[in-house]
């Protein structure tokens, strides 16, 4: 088993030390700027002029500044705005400011991970990553928990970066639940993956094509919808709670048998090949580059593969169906932020 740490490992004083920078103050910018000041941390949170976010986090009794502001004198700056403008906003508003001594720190390592942010050799470069979105990282807090978080360190200027880290991450709430050493590198690509293939990607797909294939042939898009996408619910849940084994005891042997005799003739080896080509396009940083180049080109292709999804008949179906089902979406704030970082 890896190292885990938990509270008696972590030493709280050396965040309650410091002027703590957040920069953002969305799904994790809430979070960790609100846990940090209820736990005693001296928290700004860095946002534009105009940001809507502004009166937000005043409300929440915070300090507000622009980051450019702010990093004049913060001596750990943690980015939690999107990952495609952390670099604009580290070059403009905090690079300048630099002060040797300093920690810059993500709850994400793409930037890092991909060479668009390279701090100078006298900061420490630093990232804790809580494995959940902002409302529950929050949520937890508040009702005495945590939620887990992965830390890591690509620079150790100050020779106690990785305290510094498990400070921050025991501050958030994280080592009631566990706190697990990562490189930037792992956290980076296992995140990527897994959104790619597995998560987001690989199963976007697989419902889509069952889909298709149900209405295909003749059955009634009801019919397809209810079954590959809205029962999944429930088998997610079983797994989360059981594993894999857990979900083959709860459902019927008939679907056990014909699960374990058909699974494997639809996700086959030539499925785990192209699993490896997309990893390796991970490694090789050839989807960094992708992403980089259509963020900068305004995101035309992007735009165009969302309305194709968006307008996928299993969507039509499917916004007919839960418009009677209103209880589905009610009281879930954060339903939109669940696949970030
Ligand atoms: P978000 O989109 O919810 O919020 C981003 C915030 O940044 C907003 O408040 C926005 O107003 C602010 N912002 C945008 N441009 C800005 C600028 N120029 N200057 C200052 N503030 C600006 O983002 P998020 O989902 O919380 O993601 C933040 C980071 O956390 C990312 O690195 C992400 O990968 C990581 N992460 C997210 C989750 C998650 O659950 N959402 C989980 C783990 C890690
Ligand atoms: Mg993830």
């Amino acid at each position: 088993m890896a190292k885990m740490y938990y509270e008696v490992d972590a030493d709280p004083s050396l965040v309650l030390g410091k002027k703590v920078l957040i920069i953002g103050y969305g799904s994790q910018g809430h979070a960790h700027a609100l846990n940090l000041a209820d736990s005693g941390v001296d928290v700004t949170v860095g946002l534009r002029e105009n940001s809507p976010s502004t009166d937000k986090a005043k409300a929440a009794g915070l300090k507000v500044s622009t980051v450019a502001e702010a990093a004049k004198t913060a001596d750990l700056i943690m980015f939690l705005s999107p990952d495609t403008v952390q670099k604009k906003i580290y070059e403009a508003e905090v690079a300048p400011q630099l002060r040797p001594g300093v920690a810059i720190a993500f709850a994400h390592g793409f930037n890092v991970r991909f060479g668009q942010i390279a701090a100078p050799a006298d900061v420490d470069v630093i990232m804790i990553a809580p494995k959940g979105p902002g409302h529950l990282l929050r949520r937890t807090y508040q009702e005495g928990g945590g939620i887990p978080s992965l830390i890591a360190v690509e620079q150790d200027a100050t020779g106690i970066a990785h305290s510094i880290a498990l400070s921050y991450a025991h501050a958030i709430g994280s080592t009631k639940a566990g706190v697990l050493d990562t490189t930037f590198s792992e956290e980076t690509e296992t995140d990527l993956f897994g959104e790619q293939v597995v998560l987001c990607g690989g199963l976007a797909s697989l419902v889509q094509a069952g889909f298709e294939t149900l209405v295909e042939a003749g059955y009634q898009p009801e019919s397809a919808y209810f079954e590959c996408l809205h029962e999944l619910k429930l088998i997610v849940d079983l797994l989360y709670e059981e594993g894999l084994s857990g979900m083959w005891f709860s459902v019927s042997e008939t679907a056990e048998y014909g699960g374990l005799t058909r699974g494997p003739r639809i996700v086959t080896s030539e499925t785990k090949t192209e699993m490896k080509k997309v990893l390796e396009e991970i490694q090789t940083g050839k989807f960094a580059d992708e992403w980089i180049a259509e963020n900068e080109a305004g995101q035309p292709h992007f735009n165009a593969l969302r309305k194709q999804a968006n307008d996928h008949p299993i969507e039509d179906v499917g916004r007919q169906l839960r418009a009677m089902m209103p209880f589905l979406s009610t009281g879930k704030p954060g339903i939109r932020d669940i696949s970030g970082g």
